[in-house]
C-alpha cells in the first residue's frame, strides 16, 4: 500500500510499504478516505522528536471498515468510522474513567501512559496517512458514523472529530468555559480555531483569539471571534481593553512549546505568561498546546523546550487554575459527531486544502511554513 513516510527532518515521501493487516483478533482494518495533517505532526516532521525514519504519519483518520478480527463483534465490515487519535484498550482504570489519552495498556514504553497512531513516543502504531490502517481494540476505538459520512463535504466535518475538534473542545473544558464567559485563545492554528469555535458553541458571550497570521485571524472573525494581531498590538493590553480592564474569564493555550514572538524568534514561555496576565483573578487556563518533556538523554535538538517558565507569583496571586494534557477524544466524540449530524456544528470551515496522498509532501511543506491560506490540509488516500 502507499503511505506518507518520514525520511528525516522536513523530508517526507509517499512510498510503497507493507500492507496494514489484522494482527490481533480484536483489530479492525480501515480503508482510509480522509486523513489530516496536524500541527502535532510538525513536531516529528521538523525533527524535534525521536520519530523513527520509515514510520508512517497520521493520527486524524476516517474511513470504511474492510476487515474485522475474529473477536470484534460491534463494528462491521462496511461501517464508516472515525478513529479518535488516542488508542485506548477500554478496560484499564484510566479508560474506564474516560481518560483514554492515558490508557495504561496500549503503550509498551515503561513510564508512559497513552498511545496514538503515527506518533513519537506514543507506542509502535503506524499512522493513517496511508491506504489502510490497523485499528487495535477496534470495537472500542472506532466511532461509528451515520450514512451521511459518505458525502464528501460532510466527511470533512466528521474527520475533525478524530482530533482537533475534540482537542479544541478539551481546551475549553480544561479552562472551565461556561455560557456567558469571556474567553481568550492563544494561537489561531486549527486547534485554536476549534477552541474558539467550541467556546462559541458553548455560548461564550465574547471570544478573542491571538495570532499574527492575517488569514487565520480572518477565518476566526468570520465566526464572530474578535481577532487580535500581536504583531500590531500588545495582546494582553488588547484583551484587558475588551474585558473592562479585568481580563478574560477563561483562557486557552493552543500553541505549545513552538511559540514564537511576532518577529519569528522562538519564545516558548510567551503564551503562558501572556495567559496569566490576560485571564482575570480566579479564572481558568486550559493548555492543549504540546510541551514535550525534556529528556536529558537525548541530543540537544530534541525536546529542548520541555521546561518553560511563567510567573508563578502572579498566577498564585490571581488565584487562577490550570489544567493540561492530550485530549481524551472518546469523552467528547459522540456528542461532537451528533452535533455535526444534526447540522449544529460544521468544523470543516477551517479546511483549506483537499489533496491526494501523492500530494502530501507539498501539503507538509506549506502547512509547516504556515503559508498564507494553508490552514488545514486533508489528504484522501482512497475514495
Ligand atoms: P499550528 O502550528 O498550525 O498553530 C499554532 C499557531 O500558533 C500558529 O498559527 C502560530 O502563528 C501561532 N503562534 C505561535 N506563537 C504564538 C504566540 N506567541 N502567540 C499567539 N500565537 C502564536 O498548530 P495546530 O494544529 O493548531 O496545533 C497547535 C498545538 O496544539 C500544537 O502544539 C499541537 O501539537 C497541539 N495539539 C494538541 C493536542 C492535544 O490533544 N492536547 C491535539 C492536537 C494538537
Ligand atoms: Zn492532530
Amino acid at each position: 500500500m502507499k503511505a506518507v513516510v518520514y525520511n528525516g527532518p522536513r523530508d517526507v515521501s509517499v512510498k510503497e510499504v507493507p500492507d496494514a493487516k489484522i494482527e490481533r483478533p480484536t483489530d479492525v482494518l480501515v480503508r482510509i478516505t480522509s486523513t489530516n495533517i496536524c500541527g502535532s505532526d510538525l513536531h516529528m516532521y521538523e525533527g524535534r522528536t525521536d520519530f523513527e525514519k520509515g514510520r508512517i504519519f497520521g493520527h486524524e483518520n476516517l474511513g470504511e471498515v474492510v476487515e474485522i478480527g475474529s473477536a470484534v463483534d460491534r463494528i462491521k465490515v462496511g461501517d464508516m468510522v472515525c478513529l479518535p487519535f488516542n488508542i485506548g484498550c477500554g478496560f484499564c482504570r484510566n479508560c474506564e474513567a474516560g481518560l483514554t489519552a492515558f490508557c495504561l495498556t496500549t503503550n509498551p514504553t515503561p513510564g508512559v501512559d497513552g498511545a496514538a497512531y503515527g506518533f513519537a513516543d506514543m507506542g509502535p502504531y503506524q499512522g493513517g496517512q496511508a491506504e489502510y490502517l490497523r485499528v487495535p481494540y477496534g470495537d472500542f476505538n472506532c466511532l461509528r458514523l451515520p450514512d451521511d459520512a459518505r458525502d464528501p463535504q460532510k466527511q470533512l466535518d466528521y474527520v475533525m472529530v478524530a482530533d482537533i475538534f475534540p482537542t479544541g473542545w478539551h481546551a475549553t473544558e480544561l479552562a472551565g468555559v461556561k455560557a456567558g464567559d469571556w474567553v481568550v485563545v492563544y494561537g489561531a492554528g486549527p486547534v485554536g480555531l476549534m477552541a474558539a469555535y467550541s467556546a462559541t458553541l458553548k455560548d461564550a458571550s465574547k471570544v478573542m483569539i491571538v495570532d499574527r497570521h492575517p488569514d487565520r485571524l480572518k477565518l476566526a472573525e468570520q465566526i464572530g471571534v474578535i481577532p487580535i494581531d500581536d504583531s500590531k498590538v500588545n495582546p494582553v493590553e488588547e484583551v484587558l481593553k475588551f474585558t473592562n480592564g479585568k481580563g478574560a474569564d477563561k483562557g486557552c493555550e493552543c500553541v505549545g512549546y513552538q511559540a514564537h514572538d511576532p518577529q519569528g524568534h522562538e519564545h516558548p514561555n510567551m503564551t503562558m505568561n501572556n495567559l496569566v496576565k490576560s485571564v482575570r483573578f480566579t479564572g481558568g487556563i486550559g493548555v492543549v498546546g504540546v510541551y514535550i518533556p525534556q529528556d536529558p538523554g537525548s541530543p540537544d535538538q530534541m525536546y529542548k523546550q520541555g521546561k518553560i517558565s511563567f510567573d508563578m507569583g502572579l498566577f498564585w496571586f490571581k488565584g487562577q487554575h490550570i489544567a493540561t494534557g492530550q485530549a481524551n477524544v472518546k469523552a467528547y466524540n459522540r456528542h461532537l459527531r451528533d452535533l455535526i449530524h444534526a447540522g449544529k456544528a460544521h468544523p470543516s470551515w477551517i479546511v483549506s486544502h483537499n489533496l491526494s496522498l501523492d500530494e502530501a509532501p507539498e501539503g507538509y511543506q506549506h502547512f509547516d511554513t504556515r503559508d498564507n491560506g494553508w490552514t488545514k490540509v486533508v489528504l484522501h488516500p482512497t475514495h
